[in-house]
């Protein structure tokens, strides 16, 4: 996948996005080989703080960056960090990679023989791996993972955690030392990808209209309408107001039809 593939792909799933620096140029290719990429590997970067960019582009002295693809806030943006060959899944066993192409159950690992930045795009979480990741960061992981496998033709088995791939790893973490359930995540992966690109709202997001509707103080609710307590305005008022907007709409242009026939 190009950067531009990718970004056509963020945009066709609907994945909320941002570019950090060069991140197109940004890789270690200099260091190694970059592909055939097989999965996407999903990874916590061990700490809570609220901006992780800098972190993951430029890494540490016995890590050098970048460490990771995506960069993901706990608000579900998806930052772009780097692209090519990055510092993020180590030495990992030959057979969950296999496992991997085959999209099949991943065995356990219990080797540490081959090497994974050239064969993964990985995503790396901004929490600490001692409780749950946020539901915004889950579900953009849900989301991107579908727009990379939709491109590739690949399933939700080319998806795991880093705790899958390299013993002694448990990232990404639901409690102190503890991995994520990688094969709850596959399923929700795989029902996502079911329904397509389309927009699902989420019942958060259903939530969140619906107040916003009845906050709008734009029409008096009808007379005798139950606001349910709230005397002033009603969901059911707005849509009142919206169609007596369309009746003066309508007949303004009727008038201007009546003109130009005229
Ligand atoms: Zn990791």
């Amino acid at each position: 996948m190009t950067p531009a593939q990718l970004l056509s792909q963020l945009k066709k799933w609907g994945v909320k996005y941002k570019e950090y620096e060069d991140w197109e140029e940004h890789n270690r290719n200099h260091k190694g080989p970059w592909g055939p990429v097989y999965g996407f590997m999903w990874h916590h970067t061990g700490t809570d703080n609220k901006d992780q960019r800098l972190l993951l582009r430029k890494g540490y002295s016995e890590l050098p960056g970048p460490l990771c693809h995506f960069g993901i806030a706990q608000d579900g943006t998806c930052w772009l960090i780097g692209w090519g060959r990055a510092n993020h899944a180590g030495s990992g066993d030959d057979d969950v990679l296999r496992a991997v192409i085959n999209e099949s159950r991943k065995p356990t690992d219990d080797e540490a023989n081959t090497d994974g930045n050239r064969h993964f795009y990985g995503a790396e979480f901004w929490y600490s791996g001692n409780h749950a990741m946020t539901q915004a960061q889950y579900e953009t992981g849900i989301l991107l993972s579908c727009a990379i496998n939709d491109f590739h033709g690949w399933n939700e088995e080319s998806e795991i955690g880093h705790g899958e791939w390299q013993p002694g790893k448990w990232d990404p973490g639901i409690r102190s030392g503890d991995m994520e359930d990688m094969n709850r995540v596959r399923r929700d992966i795989a029902a996502r990808q079911k329904m397509g690109p389309k927009p699902v709202a989420s019942n958060n997001q259903k939530t969140q209209t619906y107040r916003e509707v009845w906050d709008l103080d734009v029409a008096p609710a009808p007379k005798g309408h139950d606001t349910g307590g709230n005397k002033y305005r009603a969901p059911i008022s707005l849509l009142v107001w919206i169609a007596e907007q369309q009746d003066v709409i309508n007949k303004k242009l009727d008038e201007i039809m009546k003109r130009l026939d005229g």
